[in-house]
């Protein structure tokens, strides 16, 4: 058999439904996809173009990061450790800064670190996610990118309920594209109303796309939906919005009837750890979640939530959490914390059959990781190795359909320096608002 590209003498974690480790093992592309996986016994069956020598290197399916707000990069390390940050600091300062020029800056900014720790497909909500189409595109990365809806004039959409309008073009400009998965994110429960996610529903299970959204994130959404319908997830559920599409971020306010009501409603979740805990907030019950069978993926949430943008950050705090969560040192095993930082999280944004593992047939999105560092080695148990002891600097070389989109050189697509220099920019175009809203709400 013929392919384009071997990957050889790796230790391959397939993620496949067996959990295959081929070690030392090959992976094979032809085009952008993934044509055979294997041991090395089995490697001189394909006649390749090029090869590439692992060196006993790790070869694992790129991290899906399932929910980011990527352009917010321009704002990181602003207004931390506040009450009520969302409303008091973040709205306003998004109203005075947020324009087309900076969301295609930052965004390329941050994709340079996403990339360059081994993301290989995200999620982004956010405005003029046409930018981030762009940023994504010239980067090489995977994505769902949703434009936010909001209740009220948002940077990209000046009239009330304008960004359904300005989603659907952008939904327009860019369905079918090989990297780029347009859609519709309505920011969260308390900024959209029924009516308004009904119609999001409708557009958005009309053409096949995800909906991304917040939901059950902050104490008042709680405290508000409890009081009208006993819960935030009772909410949708009444109003007929919940679905298997719906890809809810964050969901630590729920209790267990409410983890029964999301299995049986297909929706996927988007589990933020270190965005949460950051915030004070309850532990989503993740764990539980994803054996009640609900589609769980991994996120960092955005710059200024998470803060990092590596899913390093939050493929070993998920299950830690967890297991403080239950008290438990044996709730959810390094495993199922790599499964769902990767494959878990492809599935939650509906692309499970195209990428998120290492298979025949997949798109060839995978990273080579070295572990012989001092940080990981030795490596007695390799999801243990990806989930605990795994750090951003071990990713050597990155690949997104077959194609290196980062290597030891850097990235391929992106300039870094000028990257760098463009958000030294912003940042100086911002501070003098930056501080004056944080004298504001102090
Ligand atoms: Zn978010």
């Amino acid at each position: 058999m013929t392919c384009d590209l071997v990957v050889e003498n790796a230790a391959v974690l397939t993620l496949d439904a067996e959990w295959r480790v081929h070690e030392p093992g090959f992976v094979a592309v032809r085009g952008d996809a993934i044509a055979g996986v294997g041991p090395m016994a089995e490697r001189d069956d394909w006649e390749a173009a090029s090869a590439v020598d692992a060196g006993g290197r790790l070869l694992m399916p790129g991290f899906v990061n399932a929910h980011t707000h990527v352009a917010m990069a321009a704002f990181r390390s602003a207004g931390e450790d506040m009450r009520d940050r969302l409303g008091r600091y973040l709205f306003p300062l998004e109203k005075r800064l947020v324009t087309r020029e900076l969301v295609r800056a930052a965004s390329r900014y941050c994709l340079v670190e996403m990339a360059s720790s081994g993301t290989t497909t995200f999620a982004d909500m956010y405005y003029f996610e046409d930018e981030v189409a762009k940023s994504a595109k010239e980067a090489g990365l995977r994505c769902v990118l949703g434009e936010t809806v909001v209740d009220f004039p948002a940077p990209d959409a000046p009239e009330p309920y304008g960004g359904i309008a300005y989603g659907l073009r952008f939904i327009g400009e860019w369905l079918g594209d090989e990297l780029v998965t347009p859609c519709l994110a309505p920011h969260a429960t308390y900024t959209v109303g029924p009516d308004r996610l009904r119609e999001i529903r409708r557009v958005s299970e009309g053409k096949g796309l995800p909906a991304l959204m917040h939901i059950a994130e902050t104490a008042p959404e709680n405290a508000r939906f409890r009081a009208s319908h006993g819960s935030v997830i009772r909410y949708l559920r009444s109003e007929g919005l919940l679905y298997p599409g719906l890809v809810g971020a964050h969901m630590v306010y729920l209790d267990d009837d409410d983890i029964g009501i999301v299995a049986e409603s297909g929706m996927s979740v988007a589990h933020c750890p270190a965005s949460n805990a950051k915030s004070g907030r309850p532990i989503c019950p993740a764990g539980a979640l994803s054996e009640a069978g609900v589609r769980l993926g991994l996120a960092t949430d955005g710059p200024i939530s998470g803060n990092g943008m590596d899913m390093q950050g939050v493929v070993g705090l998920f299950p830690k959490m967890q297991k403080v969560l239950a008290l438990d040192r044996e709730a959810v095993p390094a495993r199922d914390a790599v499964r769902a930082a990767t494959l878990g999280g492809a599935e939650a944004l509906g692309l499970g059959s195209v990428t998120g593992s290492l298979e025949p047939g997949k798109k060839a999105d995978m990273i080579l990781v070295d572990a012989d560092a001092f940080n990981m080695a030795p490596v007695y148990d390799w999801y243990a190795a990806v989930a605990y002891a795994m750090r951003p600097h071990n990713v050597d070389t990155v690949f997104v359909g077959g194609r290196v989109v980062k290597d030891g050189a850097g990235m391929r697509g992106v300039d870094e320096a000028a990257a760098k220099a463009d958000m030294r920019a912003i940042a100086a175009s911002c501070s003098g608002v930056i501080a004056e809203l944080e004298r504001g709400t102090r």
